[in-house]
């Protein structure tokens, strides 16, 4: 029989971040469909109390909390030691904590100590009676595995997007404290501050509707035998502003830079989706200017609606993978998709 230990963080302004609380809804389905488990949610934060609140209607047995200015900030000292003492006082078999990065550089601490295992990167869990197992990629999301094992306490880091938030009722939760003494050691890295990019030079939205996929024939010739790079990055700079969507790239767009070609200068390899990419979770997708076979079929695999614009109609991936393919050229269109989106 588990015991299960639902493992969050808030985040700065004192909400759980999304991840969270799909972790949460992850650690329900499971506790919903094992016989006789029992669970408890387990929070870290400066002040917990509005958090535990916001989730109080989720069917959790107990809530602990450990609080206090220390773990309000992202540190492994202090991190490790809260969710150390949370594991610890809730007995916890199985501890679902969502795959932020502050979890995936702490728990695999707290794993240790407690010697324990853990998994990351979790895509799906399954229940059979009493048995747990789990899912998870392997080698660029190209092969999946599912995983069970005996040795408990069995940590479990679930990746964002693969399970719906979490959307119950708030209430009053009666908050357990669980007092960390923190030793010097675990306070010599002082936070001093964050330093974030602006809101236009984070074209990587993990949370956004729509992915749009940027190849390069944004920085090929054109028709009248020109090339216009700066036309192409105010096209997509403005869309990206006006629709909030996320960037990706082709290979052979973010690879020009190497190459010495003519670039777009917000793109970097961050961006580039694909078998040697990225395969980032989106509900829609827009290719523009893109032919590639490799970023579409292993890059948009968990994109649902797919929409293309390219001046190829014999586009190999367009014709058999998207939905909808606008023969078009691709200035023409996001210069009025810009135009439609101002008004
Ligand atoms: C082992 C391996 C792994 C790879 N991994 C990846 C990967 O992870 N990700 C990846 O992206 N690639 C990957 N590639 C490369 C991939 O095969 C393609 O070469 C690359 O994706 C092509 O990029 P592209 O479609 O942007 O460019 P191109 O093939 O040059 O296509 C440009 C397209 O833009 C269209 N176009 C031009 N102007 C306009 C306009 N005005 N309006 C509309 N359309 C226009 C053209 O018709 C053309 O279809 C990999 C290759 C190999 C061998």
């Amino acid at each position: 029989m588990e015991t299960i230990l639902f493992l969050a963080h808030t985040q700065s302004d004192g909400v759980l971040p999304k991840s969270a609380l799909e972790t949460l809804n992850a650690a329900l389905e499971i506790s919903g469909k094992m016989p006789g488990v029992s669970l408890t949610v387990g929070l870290i934060g400066e002040n917990v109390q509005g958090a535990a609140d916001a989730v109080a209607g989720c069917g959790a047995q107990k809530f602990l909390a450990v609080e206090g200015a220390e773990f309000g900030v992202s540190r492994y000292g202090s991190d490790v030691a809260a969710a150390e003492a949370l594991a610890r006082q809730s007995g916890a078999t199985l501890i679902l904590a969502p795959g932020t990065s502050r979890f995936s550089r702490a728990l695999p601490g707290v794993t240790q100590r407690l010697n324990g295992r853990i998994e990351t990167h979790v895509s799906g869990l399954e229940c059979a009676g009493d048995a747990l197992k789990l899912h998870r990629w392997y080698y660029r999301k190209r092969m999946e595995a599912t995983l069970t094992r005996t040795q408990r306490p069995w940590f479990v880091l679930v990746d964002a997007g693969v399970f719906p938030a979490w959307e119950g009722v708030a209430g009053s939760a009666s908050l357990e404290k669980v007092e960390v003494v923190l030793n010097d050691d675990c306070k010599r890295t002082q936070v001093v501050g964050f330093e974030a990019p602006t809101s236009d030079a984070q074209t990587i939205r993990p949370d956004a509707e729509l992915l749009f996929v940027a190849g390069a024939g944004w920085t090929k010739k054109q028709p009248d035998g020109q090339i216009h790079i700066k036309e192409a990055e105010e096209l997509i700079l403005n869309f990206l502003k006006k629709s909030k969507a996320s960037l990706g790239s082709s290979k052979s767009l973010v690879d020009q830079s190497c190459e010495g070609g003519e670039v777009l200068t917000f793109m970097s390899h961050l961006n580039q989706v694909g078998q040697t990419g990225s395969t980032p979770r989106h509900p829609k997708g827009l290719a523009t200017c893109c032919h590639g076979e490799e970023p579409h079929v292993v890059g948009w695999r968990f994109i649902n609606e797919r929409r293309a614009i390219s001046t190829d109609p014999n586009c190999g991936w367009a014709i058999g993978k998207a939905d909808v393919l606008y023969v078009a050229d691709a200035f023409q269109v996001m210069a009025k998709v810009n135009e439609l989106l101002e008004g």
